[in-house]
């Protein structure tokens, strides 16, 4: 008897690892593990979920429609230059879907975000890696210099996860001027509320100049929605109408609709928790310097620890204190840790601190 066979790239795929989780039979954990806001939803944005608990029934607007104006109107583009998804990696996949397919290469940073190696070959692409530079930062020249004639996509992301540096606008302009127009950019700025360095380049203002460019960004971290499933992505409708035509029918819920229009209206609100959280950002790295981690500058709301072959040791000593303090281990390479709330960030401090020698 033979049974169905998936396709060999799929099969061949790396598991994406989920963050950490509790157990049931110890106190509830420091959770750093995912790069998730502390906070929870707003009063405003649960109303609104619960206004449309009640019609769940119901397929939800399968074209977000008023959610696309909203966005369009926020960032001044047309609600044509916008594609709504459940949530920014599904939007990638999407662009994956509508610019790749077998025998094209799609390069990225790495070590990045682990759903580009994940969604690549889903898509039928191969995934060409570029290592970061020892700071940590993208490796732009040496990005440029791996496109070939099968490049159809280079993924940036700014700020890098799980790594912490943004990119610069200098560099980005240099990165694009050596990049055929042929090849689309997607810069991922799932962090972009997070970022404070000046010289970061902005997307928004790099759309205008790059008709090759096309934005992902997410209601997940600054605003808090990562239960939810919404991100989007922005660029020329030119671009973006593949994308938008690959967007999996009422994917993005009533629930996740809703949620996103209330978090809109509450922009300044969520705004200054993502200012609470960037405070206490240079806390947390000093904090870990002063205890001898080479910890990079971050633009996001995490920091890495380079903890090298530590890591899997370190992250298992973090989980067995009391409360367990999760982070996102990446073994041999190191440890990502979201920026919590001031006490989850001294548990984590704490936690560091009282490690056996290593
Ligand atoms: C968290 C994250 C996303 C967002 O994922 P969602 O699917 O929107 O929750 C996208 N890109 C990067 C780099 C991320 O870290």
């Amino acid at each position: 008897m033979t049974l169905p066979v998936a396709r060999p790239s799929v099969a061949a795929l790396p598991a994406y690892v989920p963050g950490a989780r509790g157990q049931v039979d110890r106190l509830p954990p420091v959770k750093l593990s995912s790069n998730e806001n502390p906070f929870g939803p707003l009063p405003s944005v649960v109303e609104a979920i619960e206004k449309v608990a009640g019609t769940v029934n119901r397929y939800p607007d399968m074209f977000a429609v008023e959610l696309h104006e909203r966005l369009a109107e926020r960032f001044s583009v047309g609600a044509d230059q916008v594609a709504v998804g459940g949530g920014s990696v599904a939007v990638l996949q999407h662009v994956l879907q509508a610019y790749t397919g077998a025998g094209d290469e799609v390069i990225f940073p790495w070590r990045s975000f682990e759903a580009y190696p994940i969604l690549t070959p889903i898509a039928g692409a191969t995934a060409v890696r570029v290592p970061l530079n020892d700071d940590a930062t993208h490796d732009l020249e040496a990005m440029a210099a791996a496109v070939t004639d099968r490049t159809k996509i280079v993924i940036l992301c700014s700020p890098n996860n799980p790594t912490g540096p943004s990119i610069h606008e200098d560099q980005f302009e240099a990165f694009m001027a050596a990049v055929p127009q042929r090849v689309l950019v997607v810069l991922d700025e799932a962090y972009v509320e997070f970022v404070r360095d000046t010289q970061t380049v902005d997307g928004l203002e790099a759309l205008k100049r790059h008709p090759n460019l096309v934005l992902t960004r997410t209601f997940s971290k600054a605003y808090g929605l990562a239960g939810s499933r919404v991100g989007f992505a922005l660029g020329s409708a030119a671009l973006i109408t593949p994308v938008r035509a690959c967007v999996t029918p009422f994917s993005v819920s009533t629930v996740a609709q809703a949620s996103a229009l209330a978090s809109l209206d509450a922009t300044d609100e969520l705004l200054e928790r993502v200012d609470a959280i960037v405070a206490e950002r240079p806390r947390l790295r000093d904090g870990l310097r002063d205890l001898g981690w080479n910890v990079p500058v971050s633009e996001g709301n995490f920091v890495w620890l380079p903890a090298g072959e530590q890591t899997v040791r370190i992250a298992q000593e973090l989980a067995a204190v009391e409360p367990a303090v999760l982070v996102r281990p990446f073994a041999g390479e190191g440890i990502r840790v979201t920026v919590g709330t001031a006490q989850e960030n001294d548990a984590l401090l704490a936690a560091i601190r009282g490690l056996s020698a290593h």
